[in-house]
């Protein structure tokens, strides 16, 4: 099962990078078929197996052979890795179900910010939309709903008033951490915010302190947000015992 899982998780991650690729271009991610950015010839199913494809070809495209970007393997084994790893400690049920899906939009979102440093308004639609369906779900089987209500609004509410007052963040960032709460609830979204705002500050002294990144450029928080919300799905509840131990 482990192993089914792993592969789902490449299949999906081939689309993620669909994703990642089509909606800061404004493109359909549906039409038209998969197709290699240099030369536009549409790509046939054997260049679309996960990881194998790109080893096969060794990183090039199989018919004008520019060169294939590492990100698209990587976010394939990534999204697998985590999805693994969620089954390993939630097993299979509906919250695997919930936190694979919130993993799999956070790397959309996280990796687009990285690049583009915009978070897609249409990204964020969807996780609404999922959340909230999430959280409905959740009120019939545990009975209980508040804790994502709070969840979301300490998430965005936190961010949104770091905005009024440093002007530091943008509205993206506490819209993402509102659908973050959504998925999560509230404990799981204080590590996440936690996480975030560390590993923000180390990736970002160091920047500077490299001079790779002056104190005026602009660091886009999406990423680390999207690398706290998967720590917290996997290592949350850890992280919160020892901190309070
Ligand atoms: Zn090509």
């Amino acid at each position: 099962m482990a192993i089914l899982i792993f592969i789902i998780g490449l299949i999906i991650g081939s689309f993620l990078n669909v994703c990642i690729y089509r909606i800061p271009r404004e493109e359909s991610i549906v039409f038209p078929p998969s197709h290699c950015p240099n030369c536009k010839l549409n790509l046939k199913l054997k260049d679309l197996i996960p990881l194998i494809s790109y080893a096969v070809l060794r990183g090039r495209c199989r018919y004008c052979k520019a060169r294939i970007s590492p990100v698209y393997p990587f976010i394939e084994f990534l999204n697998a890795i985590l999805y693994f790893l969620i089954y390993i400690k939630y097993g299979l049920n509906l919250e695997f179900i919930k936190f694979a899906f919130l993993a799999s939009l956070v790397i959309v979102i996280g990796v687009i910010d990285y690049f583009t440093t915009d978070i897609y308004t249409n990204t964020i639609i969807v996780g609404l939309i999922v959340g909230i369906a999430f959280a409905i779900i959740s009120f019939f089987v545990e009975g209980s709903i508040m804790i994502y209500i709070i969840g979301s609004l300490i998430g965005g509410g936190v961010i949104s008033l770091i905005i009024l007052l440093t002007n530091g963040m943008g509205w993206g960032d506490a819209e993402l951490l509102f659908i973050i709460g959504l998925f999560l609830g509230v404990r799981l979204t204080l590590v996440t915010l936690f996480l975030s705002f560390i590993i923000g500050g180390i990736v970002g002294g160091i920047l500077i302190i490299l001079k790779i990144k002056s104190r005026k450029d602009y660091i886009p928080f999406g990423p680390f947000i999207s690398i706290g919300a998967v720590i917290s799905i996997l290592f949350g509840e850890f992280i919160i015992n020892k901190l309070l131990f």
